[in-house]
């Protein structure tokens, strides 16, 4: 458990919380929170699922999984 990824997601959903991006119709498949508010993480093996910044850096999914990060809706996608 390092406390150093959860300061670094902090900063990137609250700047992107703050600019008001969310995504209308996804639910995040860890908190289960609707149109997720800032930065999306789709994976890339699993097409239904989706996490929420902060539950993607809680690794609340297979983390052999590789994921696209969606910083809004219709923005290209970034495989990490
Ligand atoms: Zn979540
Ligand atoms: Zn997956």
């Amino acid at each position: 458990m390092t406390y150093h990824k959860l300061n670094a997601v902090s900063d990137i959903s609250t700047s992107y919380m703050a600019a008001g991006i969310k995504h209308a119709g996804k639910t995040c498949a860890g908190c289960k929170m609707a149109d997720i508010p800032g930065t999306l993480w789709q994976c890339e093996s699993c097409t239904s699922v989706s996490l929420c910044a902060v539950c993607y850096f809680k690794d609340n999914h297979d983390t052999q999984h590789s994921f696209y990060r969606v910083d809004g809706p219709g923005l290209p996608r970034f495989v990490c």
